[in-house]
């Protein structure tokens, strides 16, 4: 089966027009339209890979080109030739001799990796007919560690300790895997705080999320000061002390006025400040983790990382305290892999960022393998949720008291 060929790569530009309700909108996203830029790569046999990486409208068309442009890279190739030797093959695709110029390994031509590396890993699942979650936590230490590109990042892991901390994490997996069978994975929920909704509906939503077992909420902030006051009281006072809230600025700051907006936000006590200024400011992000630490508010980033180099450097110089790996960005599952090793190895949480469209569809997985064989643990972790654009797949995300079920069924498209 792994000897079938890649005969075909589709893209596709999806959009939705979720701006009409100010569905996804931030401090910095005013008018989002939830899209996407689909693959489906087709193989002689008939089985496809479905994989997509997020966007917000207008532009897509352009990683749709990348796409394409990449596309001959894939095409024509045995699925097993590729999966044998995956850390290889990801990076002769983001490092070909001539369209490694347009990035490298970042923006449209990354977005563009991303989207066609989730259609393998869909592919592989279903030549294996495992859920990737499970497909992940099956493969042993070394098999996993050879899909990672360790270029770049070898001096804070190798792939000797990468190996060695996977074969530390053995312990307990089947076990593990029961209590997530059982309990599925915690959420926490944004959709209570959009910046573009009304007093009226944050009310109403605060309410319904937490009749659903919701005990973590996060709000929109960043745009007015006053409003943000009003907002947080409101979910504060609706949540009660006892339940989680954080904040996202979507980069809206500089660094020193996101340390002056915070304070005069801590009264609402917050677990964390997402996205507090450029993504790319590993400094900045420091110099507001340090001033916000006596006030007990960690920083979380990661959503915009360009690549495992950044996330390096945010996780070695102790720049955030949650890191938020996006299913759709960075170079995919291979790259995203190597940040959770290097995470681990530093001891910082990993809260996946999801939503948009099909990002919790994906990233379930990712935080599931990083319980059943890597971190071992679920305490003060959550994957994000949002209730938009589920009803386009054929396998959603199923979600029970706030816990994300672990994904069973595998859809073969014929
Ligand atoms: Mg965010």
């Amino acid at each position: 089966m792994s000897d079938v060929k890649i005969v075909s790569l589709e893209s596709k530009d999806v959009r939705f027009p979720t701006s009409l309700g100010a569905h996804g909108s931030d401090a910095m996203h005013k008018d989002p339209d939830y899209s996407c830029a689909y693959v489906i790569l087709k193989t002689e046999n008939g089985l496809e890979g479905n994989g997509l990486t997020f966007t917000c409208g207008r532009g897509t068309e352009i990683v749709v080109t990348a796409i394409n442009t990449l596309s001959t890279i894939v095409v024509g190739k045995l699925a097993g030739e590729i999966f044998n030797d995956f850390g290889n093959f990801w990076r002769s695709l983001t490092s070909e001799t001539q369209i490694r110029w347009l990035g490298p390994e970042k923006g449209v031509m990354h977005l563009a990796t991303a989207a066609i590396i989730n259609a393998l890993w869909d592919l592989w699942g279903k030549i294996e007919k495992k859920p990737v979650w499970r497909l992940l936590a099956d493969l042993t230490p070394e098999q996993l560690v050879s899909v990672i590109d360790f270029r770049y990042i070898s001096d804070v892991i190798t792939k000797e300790e990468a190996i060695e901390i996977l074969r530390q994490s053995q312990t307990g997996k089947e076990q593990r895997i029961q209590t997530l069978l059982t309990g599925g994975y915690p959420a926490y929920t944004t959709q209570v705080g959009w910046l573009g909704y009304t007093e009226e509906t944050v009310t109403r939503l605060c309410h319904e999320y937490l009749a659903l077992g919701y005990t973590h909420f996060k709000v929109k902030v960043g745009q007015n000061i006053e409003d943000d006051i009003r907002r947080l009281r409101t979910v504060r006072k609706i949540v009660g002390q006892d339940n989680i809230v954080s904040i996202d600025a979507n980069q809206v700051w500089d660094v020193n006025q996101a340390i002056e907006w915070v304070k005069r936000l801590a009264e609402f006590k917050l677990l964390w400040i997402e996205e507090p200024t450029s993504p790319d400011d590993v400094l900045g992000h420091l110099a507001i983790s340090n001033a916000l630490k006596p006030l007990g508010i960690g920083v979380a980033t990661g959503e915009m990382c360009c690549n495992r180099v950044l996330f390096k450097q945010f996780l070695q110089s102790n720049a955030i305290q949650y890191c938020q790996i996006d299913s759709a960005r960075i170079g995919g599952v291979n790259e995203i892999l190597s940040v959770y090793l290097m995470a681990k190895k530093l001891g910082i949480k990993v809260c996946p960022h999801a939503g948009g469209v099909g990002l919790c569809e994906m990233v379930q997985h990712l935080q599931m393998w990083d319980y059943v064989a890597l971190s071992g643990d679920k305490e003060g972790r959550w994957v994000e949720y949002v209730d938009q654009q589920h009803e386009h797949f054929v396998n959603p995300v199923v979600i029970k008291n706030a816990h994300y079920q672990a994904p069973l069924v595998i859809n073969v498209h014929k």
